[in-house]
């Protein structure tokens, strides 16, 4: 089904897209609505406890994908608003955890889709070119593979919404990618380079993403360049897998790495958000506890960390998906709204 109303023009979009280093033709690319799914849930966090979210399943011509308004608050008290988006059509790393993997194909989405994508969001929450807003590319997708449609999406954005500001996502597998943040950073105001991480041994990430190899992933290569390039904003997410990297050695083992970076690194300490794959192959999230230990590791040692978990699973998470599309091979056909999706 088409959208009543056209994803309005961005101001001065038309300019951004010619300069976008991907050479797509200008225009925007308009979504198909096929999905509402409303959340409002609790978290422990750092600086907020209660999200509203509104998650959109858009479909592109041969691609579907989940994109996200989120409202932050600390008890009644508005903290922030979040556009967040994806930057693929499942995804080629593979992390067994994450639910792209239930996704049969996969491609990267062009500028014109991701700006499309945050044009029809900021059009359905009436968010305003003033508005302060916090825009994040954590939905599906690896950013490391979308360096020149990630900066041209940023500029763009920024340059028709001065106070939005970024958070830009990775795996981590190209330690390049924090030096692309670190000169995007000139140009756009960025929140974090958000790293999520699983484990420092080679081997015991190979059994959650058995393409890292391949990919390249070298964990020590990864904190030099962190250690490098001082003017970006690291936030390492540490994913916490019951019985593969929630003890005290694993958390040890991650901090004596990352020794010197105390001031320059945050910690989230995530509980796993559960999926259909993680289920599949036995990855279970650690009691909240377990988090809790986790991080007062991360913290005896000067970092400054946090924990990171939903009161209960939304499917509405970093690397979850809720639509109802995936059941379908890919496809949905008409647009339906939820309040609550509990099980994607
Ligand atoms: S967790 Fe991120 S990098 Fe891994 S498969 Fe999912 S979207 Fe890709």
């Amino acid at each position: 089904m088409a959208l009543d109303n056209p994803v309005t023009v961005l101001g001065g979009l038309a300019t951004e897209c010619d300069r976008s280093p991907s050479a797509q033709p200008p225009g925007l690319v308009t979504p198909t609505l096929l999905e509402v799914i409303r959340n409002e849930n609790h978290y422990r966090s750092r600086n907020w406890e209660r999200e509203v979210a509104t998650r959109y399943v858009l479909g592109f011509r041969d691609a579907v994908v989940e994109a996200s308004f989120f409202q932050h608050y600390q008890n009644s008290h508005h903290v922030k608003d979040v556009v967040e988006l994806p930057t693929s059509f499942g995804c080629p790393v593979g992390c067994r955890h994450c639910a792209s993997a239930f996704l049969r194909a996969s491609r990267q989405l062009r500028f014109e889709e991701l700006i499309g994508s945050f044009e029809f969001i900021a059009e359905r929450h009436a968010v305003q070119n003033s508005d302060r807003v916090l825009v994040t590319f954590s939905g599906i997708g690896e950013g490391a593979f979308q360096k020149p449609n990630l900066s041209a999406t940023c500029r763009a954005i920024s340059s028709a919404y001065p106070r939005a500001y970024f958070t830009l996502t990775t795996v981590g597998f190209d330690p390049s990618f924090v030096s692309f943040a670190a000169l995007l950073a000139r140009e756009i105001e960025l929140h974090y380079l958000q790293i999520s991480y699983l484990h420092y041994e080679q081997r015991m990430l190979l059994q959650i993403i058995p393409r890292a190899e391949m990919l390249g992933f070298d964990f020590e290569k990864l904190v030099e360049a962190i250690r490098r390039e001082r003017d970006v904003n690291v936030r390492l997410n540490y994913v916490v897998i019951s019985r593969f990297n929630d003890s005290r050695q694993d958390a040890e083992g991650v901090a004596a790495r990352l020794e010197g970076l105390q001031d320059r690194l945050v910690l989230r300490v995530s509980r796993l958000n559960e999926t259909e794959p993680s289920k599949l192959y036995s990855l279970i999230p650690p009691t909240v506890d377990a988090v809790l230990a986790v991080r007062d590791v991360f913290r005896n040692r000067g970092f400054t960390a946090y924990e990171f978990v939903a009161a209960r699973n939304d499917n509405l998470n970093c690397g979850q998906l809720a639509g109802t599309y995936k059941r379908m091979g890919g496809h949905t056909s008409s647009v339906s709204e939820s309040g609550d999706q509990s099980d994607g």
